[in-house]
């Protein structure tokens, strides 16, 4: 196994979405918000984005970053609404 699956993690607080390497066992423990320092929830983890990234980079992925949030992924935020 040469790596871990990226899980996406929303904040309640500030909305903010994020994305952290974590291994299946890590996976259910809490997260706190980078930026605020909330307890986030978990959301899907992005297999497909990962699969790309052997180098581990997991802020740097897919380059399409959301205007809105940090994460690579708009499922995380809410610009179309
Ligand atoms: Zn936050």
């Amino acid at each position: 196994m040469s790596g871990m699956p990226i899980y996406e993690y929303i904040c309640p607080s500030c909305n903010a979405g994020f994305e952290l390497r974590r291994s299946f066992g890590e996976a259910g423990e809490a997260v706190s918000c980078p930026k605020c320092q909330a307890s986030a929830r978990k959301l899907f983890s992005s297999f497909t984005a990962f699969s790309k990234g052997a180098s581990g980079e997991s802020s740097s992925i897919m380059g399409d970053t959301c205007g809105t949030c940090p994460a690579t992924s708009c499922a995380t935020c809410e610009t179309g609404s």
